[in-house]
């Protein structure tokens, strides 16, 4: 039986609230997870889902080549992206930073800082697909195409802000907004499909009871 591994992109942005959430949420779904927090190449390896946080895109793409892992990246079979994290994921990018790559992963197209600077962030509540939440908006990004493999999960007014994409055995779930600031329901839906992943659908490990399962950070990591 093997632990659910689940990456965490730490360079910058909301990491300490994604493990929180990603705890929280596997505890309810009594999953044993283990999370990595992911700053180096080695770290990617052996990861089941790699979760990648908002923050500024275009430092996330910088810090990514510098640790020489930016192609290993596009390996991974599940990835959920916010706000920046889902700058990352996109195909396409309106508005990139000087010489900015994504990962170009889901067939979105998805514009940067599309609300305008980061005084006009904003929170709202949501209807999702997932349930009702309050959405967190910072200098956020807005999807303005999704192709016909795309699943949206949200829309803000009437353009998708949340979305997923099941491409052969990659999984991948994009946010516009911070769902880690406060909702786990996108992380439990992210957990939700590592189950049926064909890697875990072997033997996930389950816990009895609902607990925490401690983080296995080492102290090269914290
Ligand atoms: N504006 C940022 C970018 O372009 C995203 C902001 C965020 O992650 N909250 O990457």
């Amino acid at each position: 039986m093997k632990n659910t591994i689940v990456g965490i992109l730490a360079f910058q942005g909301s990491v300490a609230e994604h493990i929180e959430t990603t705890r929280f949420a596997a505890s309810k779904l009594k999953m044993a997870v283990e999370i990595v927090l992911v700053r180096t190449k080695e770290s990617l390896s052996g990861l089941d889902a790699l979760i990648i946080p908002g923050g500024e895109s275009t430092t996330h793409y910088k810090l990514c080549v510098e640790a020489g892992m930016w192609e290993e990246m596009k390996k991974i079979g599940n990835i959920f992206g916010t706000c920046a994290g889902a700058i990352m994921m996109a195909k396409k990018v309106a508005h990139p930073g000087v010489g900015q790559k994504t990962l170009e992963l889901m067939d979105i197209e998805i514009d940067r800082n599309a609300y305008g600077s980061q005084i006009n962030s904003f929170a709202k509540v949501l209807k999702t697909t997932l349930g009702e939440i309050e959405g967190v908006f910072i200098r956020a990004p807005k999807i303005k195409r999704v192709g016909a493999g795309v699943k949206v999960l949200a829309f803000n007014d009437k353009e998708p802000c949340a979305c997923e994409q099941t491409t052969g055995n990659k999984y991948y779930l994009a946010a516009c907004f911070h769902p880690e600031f406060t909702t786990p329901l996108f992380h439990e839906h992210f957990l939700n499909r590592l189950l049926k992943s064909p890697r875990l659908l072997k033997s996930p490990r389950l816990l009895k009871s609902p607990r925490l399962l401690k983080s296995k950070l080492s102290p090269r990591q914290e």
